[in-house]
């Protein structure tokens, strides 16, 4: 492609909406456009970015024995509303874009196709003959984030290939779901990424698994948790570890101290003497389930730990039943302000027990009358402990479970932390790093075949629901993260794998006759020999040209400058910064061996 005749406008300025230095440099080198709010064009580079990308996706996932499809993205609401997800989608959540059709039936834009694959699979799958399969689509999504930023790292409108497994059990849903975490570090490796898999949270469905695909950037909005090892590596939402062990300090006769000013863990301890891994605090959270109910949680959990909000939801969905709802919808801490919404008198905040009456809860309509009291593990095993005594200004010393508080439901609510030990080895501690999530495999199990009734027959002859797996990969985030990954002060560092075009020519003068005669003719033979090559024939001058060519990323960059009187054009290696000189007759061989070298490593 001769850029000439290209539509590509760069930019010396950061765009003003840009924050990282990946969204600013696809701005500013010309490969997007925003057009509205997490909206953004796919100018022609950027195009033939993404459909190298998806060309791995696709050529991995065939080789697993993947079948690509193409499934509708306007998606009508009654299959939702058989899923059970239209009200949670639409309003509670809101992320999914919807519609009336002209006769008023609503339709929604597809976020994701659970609920079309399932259909489909009710629909045709009916004896365990056909199973397993597995149908893939590398398509655009419509979510309605509540923040899209970053560029196309959290777009409103984004590009994701989304597969969707189908089993007679869980045994053979096991074994896709392994191959698909080795399709999915073939396809990243390909990519040139460095990545890491890491354990991930499942919801509350629980199911036996899911683990994320996380490139490692200091951008990236996950925080991962890993050892040294590599046996272990968890976003820290899902996160296990062993706390520090608890500090013997607290006196070991129970009884109620008279501790002022105190309300906070530091000026407790500070006070009492007490060890913070002897304290047992209380946090309350409010929870708002789907039937409308606000249910209100009280947490007693180690002095020096901090309660992991996402464990804790997913504890709440599961109990949500048991308060006539079917699943959460918002959990928050409830302090201050929010406490006003519910509480009868105000709490003793900052000395409340793990036995703070019910009393303390309003008689509302919407609001439960009694507390949901969950312990997490850290506090089972702690003796003569420090708590609060449900009355300002005062704290107890010297507490235990069951002599004079009642332990509460234990549960496993804590944030694992950088430093913490680690389960599989002590010896080991976990380290923290940040990640950009690209890829979730996730085994499903028959959450949507039961809801949507979707069965098939078994060896026996009897019908029972099929079992689930899904793998989603962001496309358009991980042309991003790439970007985000590899890049300098001077522009992008494109892998050869995804680069949009593995050469540039860039002619320095295209006054000077024999430069440009040698540009065409290398321009010409690049081509015949299949190499994706970009000739930079702009009347510009050198200097911009480039910068420009920096800017792009390109790997390689050919300039037939002043050496072209001695046969030679110079080879700049972007990813390196080294220059070869080398004879123009030897360029088109020269790139074959550095591409091949490159796309096999
Ligand atoms: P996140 O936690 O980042 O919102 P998610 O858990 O909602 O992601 P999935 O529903 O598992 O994501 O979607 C599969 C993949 O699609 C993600 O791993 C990510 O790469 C991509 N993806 C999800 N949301 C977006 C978005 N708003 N913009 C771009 N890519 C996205
Ligand atoms: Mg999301």
């Amino acid at each position: 492609m001769r850029l000439s005749q290209m539509l590509w406008v760069t930019l010396r300025e950061d765009p003003a909406d840009a924050e990282l230095p990946s969204h600013k440099l696809l701005v500013r080198a010309g490969y997007i456009r925003r057009i509205a709010n997490g909206i953004y064009a796919y100018l022609p580079l950027m195009w033939r970015v993404l459909q190298k990308i998806s060309n791995i996706v696709r050529e991995e996932m065939n080789r697993s024995g993947a079948m690509e499809c193409l499934l509708p993205q306007l998606q009508p609401a009654e299959l939702w509303q058989a899923s059970g997800r239209w009200d949670t989608y639409t309003k509670a959540e809101g992320i999914m874009f919807y519609l009336s059709d002209r006769a008023d039936r609503q339709l929604g834009l597809g976020p994701t196709h659970e609920e079309v694959i399932t259909a489909i699979a009710k629909d045709m799958i009916r004896s365990y003959r056909q199973l397993p399969l597995h149908l893939y689509q590398i398509q655009t999504k419509f979510r309605d984030e509540i923040r899209p930023r970053f560029g196309l790292l959290r777009g409103r409108e984004f590009i994701m290939k989304d597969g969707y497994s189908f089993h007679t059990n869980e045994a053979s849903l096991r074994e896709t779901y392994q191959e698909m975490y080795n399709c999915y570090s073939r396809i990243l490796k390909r990519c040139g990424l460095d990545f890491r898999a890491v354990e991930a949270d499942s919801g509350a469905i629980g199911g036996s698994g899911s683990q994320e695909f996380m490139i490692l950037a200091e951008a990236g909005e996950d925080q991962v948790l890993y050892t040294e090892d590599g046996l272990y590596a968890a976003n820290v939402e899902k996160a296990v570890s062993l706390p520090p062990e608890p500090v013997a300090s607290s006196p070991t006769e129970f009884r109620k101290v008279s501790a002022p000013n105190t309300a906070t863990i530091e000026t407790m301890a500070a006070f009492l003497q007490v060890h913070p891994t002897q304290i047992v605090k209380q946090v309350v959270y409010q929870a708002v389930l789907d039937n409308g109910k606000t249910l209100l949680i009280l947490v007693s959990i180690r002095g020096d730990q901090t309660v992991n909000e996402v464990k804790l939801a997913n504890e709440v969905t599961k109990r949500a039943p048991h308060y006539g709802a079917k699943t959460l919808l918002a959990l928050k801490v409830s302090d201050g302000e929010a406490q006003k919404q519910w509480q009868r008198r105000p709490l003793p905040a900052g000395y409340i027990a793990p036995d703070l009456s019910d009393d303390y809860i309003d008689n509302c309509p919407d609001v439960i009358p009694q507390f949901l009291r969950l312990a997490d593990r850290t506090v089972v095993d702690l003796k003569h402990f420090a708590t609060g005594s449900n009355e300002m200004d005062f704290h107890v010393v010297g507490a235990n479970w069951g002599e004079h508080f009642p332990l509460p439901e234990v549960v496993d609510i804590r944030l694992a932390q950088a430093g913490d030990r680690a389960v599989h080895d002590p010896s080991q501690s976990l380290i923290a790093a940040r990640g950009i999530e690209v890829g979730h495999i996730f085994q499903l199990g028959t959450k949507y075949s039961q809801a949507m009734g979707a069965t098939f027959t078994d060896e026996k002859g009897e019908e029972i629901p099929l079992v689930m797996g899904c793998y989603g990969l962001g496309v358009s985030r991980l042309a991003q993260a790439a970007v985000e990954q590899s890049h300098d002060q001077n522009g992008i560092i494109w892998h050869v794998a995804i680069a949009p075009y593995q050469v540039i020519i860039t002619v320095p003068n295209i006054t000077n006759t024999e430069q440009m005669a040698v540009a065409e003719k290398l321009y010409q033979a690049l081509q015949q020999a299949g190499i994706e090559v970009l000739l930079d024939d702009r009347d510009e001058r050198a200097g911009v040209k480039f910068k420009d060519a920096d800017l792009v990323g390109i790997p390689y960059r050919i300039v037939p400058g002043k050496s072209v009187a001695q046969g030679e054009v110079e080879i700049f290696t972007r990813q390196t910064g080294k220059t070869a000189n080398v004879a123009i007759e030897g360029v088109v061989a020269w790139l074959q061996d550095a591409i091949r070298i490159a796309l096999a490593n």
